[in-house]
């Protein structure tokens, strides 16, 4: 029977910061799920490509990293960044890397109110904050366009331009209208600028209302990016599915874990939808220096994006067991600092494993 086992193999990839540690303790939970169902089984194969592999060799990744990662069902991110690299080095040379030319171009991220956790609105119980978050991945304001030129000088010039493609648009579009039909409420708002920014945000309010079209059964509505920020601290109730840009979403998604309760329980998937290379999955914070190395992480995030990750694979059972025994876990009050409990990241780690192999 042994084997009949469907076998995913998994690129880990912990890099920096507290990345290590939660890494670490999502692949004891998912090592746990798997003995406990028994179906399937996990091979992980780690990769040190981080910051201080950089500081090293002037380099985040080895050279065909990207046909290395194809070999791969799906990829475990950690978090990149460190104090004594600049932010943009540390992003491009791991993060966006990968995401980029692995054509991840839907990052997925869910927020919700986890039970047993507190908003920080007043107004907001478990179940009244139940967002996903569509983010473009691949395109639009971190595209990477642009230079600068008389460089010291006060006629210096410097351009960030923003890349929007009708193809880039339609397919994030076409992507966030499918998840929005998957949902109970069916509901889309999709998020723009297209009151001061007449280009691309002006194309992307076009294309999503002719992807709208291929959606009857999906309810639409719009939002300028400033106003959302305003309706999702006084009516989050009243959101279900978003998609926005790739700086938006960024900005959005942030203030959605903030909301949710802490920025460590929010998880996020980079996305290929054709399936043709590897997903990324990883937890929305970075490498938080400032707790590194305590063990105090909380491994939420990293949990529930494994989960997600079972789910991506076909383990939509798995996946499920996976959160309620995190659910369970928050309930219990197991919960890190961050959340307002005292356990550590040990102790969530080791709750969650109990529980898997309870129920
Ligand atoms: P990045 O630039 O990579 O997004 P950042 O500078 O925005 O990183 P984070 O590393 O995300 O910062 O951390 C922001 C704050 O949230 C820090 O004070 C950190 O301690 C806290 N934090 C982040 N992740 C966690 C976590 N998993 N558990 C507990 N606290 C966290
Ligand atoms: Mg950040």
């Amino acid at each position: 029977q042994a084997q009949t086992k469907q076998v995913y193999s998994i690129a880990s990839i912990p890099a920096d910061g507290i990345g290590p540690e939660v890494v670490e303790a999502a692949i004891v939970v998912l090592k746990a799920i798997a003995k406990k169902r028994g179906t399937f089984q996990l091979e992980f194969t780690n990769f040190d490509w981080s910051s201080d592999r950089y500081k090293k060799t002037g380099s985040y990744v080895p050279k065909g990293h990207l046909d290395t990662l194809r070999q791969f069902d799906a990829i475990l991110f950690g978090a990149v960044g460190a104090p004594d690299v600049p932010d943009h080095i540390s992003l491009w040379g791991l993060r966006l890397a990968i995401c980029q030319p692995l054509q991840q171009y839907a990052n997925v991220r869910r927020t919700r109110v986890l039970p047993g956790t507190n908003s920080p609105l007043a107004n907001c119980k478990p179940g009244q904050l139940d967002w996903v978050i569509v983010r473009e991945n691949s395109e639009g304001e971190y595209a990477g366009h642009g230079g600068r030129s008389h460089t010291g000088y006060d006629h210096e010039v410097a351009t960030e331009i923003s890349i929007f493609t009708r193809t880039g648009v339609r397919r994030i579009a076409r992507f966030a209208f499918q998840l929005a039909q998957s949902r109970p409420r069916r509901k889309l708002t999709y998020v723009t600028k297209s009151n001061a920014q007449r280009n691309g945000m002006v194309m992307w309010d076009e294309v999503i209302n002719e992807v709208a079209q291929d959606f009857p059964d999906v309810e639409l509505d719009h939002m300028l990016v400033d106003a959302m920020t305003v309706r999702m601290v006084l009516h989050p109730e009243s959101l279900d599915t978003i998609v926005a840009t790739n700086l938006h979403a960024d900005i959005l998604s942030d203030l959605a874990a903030a909301l949710a309760g802490s920025i460590g329980i929010a998880p996020t998937a980079n996305l290929d939808p054709s399936r043709k290379n590897p997903s990324m999955f990883e937890p929305i914070h970075g490498s938080a220096f400032d707790i590194t190395g305590k063990g105090i992480a909380n491994p939420v995030a990293t949990f529930w994006t494994a989960s997600e990750m079972l789910e991506w694979l076909g383990e939509k059972e798995a996946a499920d067991q996976l959160m309620a025994a995190v659910e369970a876990v928050c309930v219990d009050g197991v919960k890190t600092r961050d959340l307002g409990g005292s356990a550590n990241t040990k102790e969530v780690t080791d709750a969650v494993v109990a529980k898997i192999m309870q129920c």
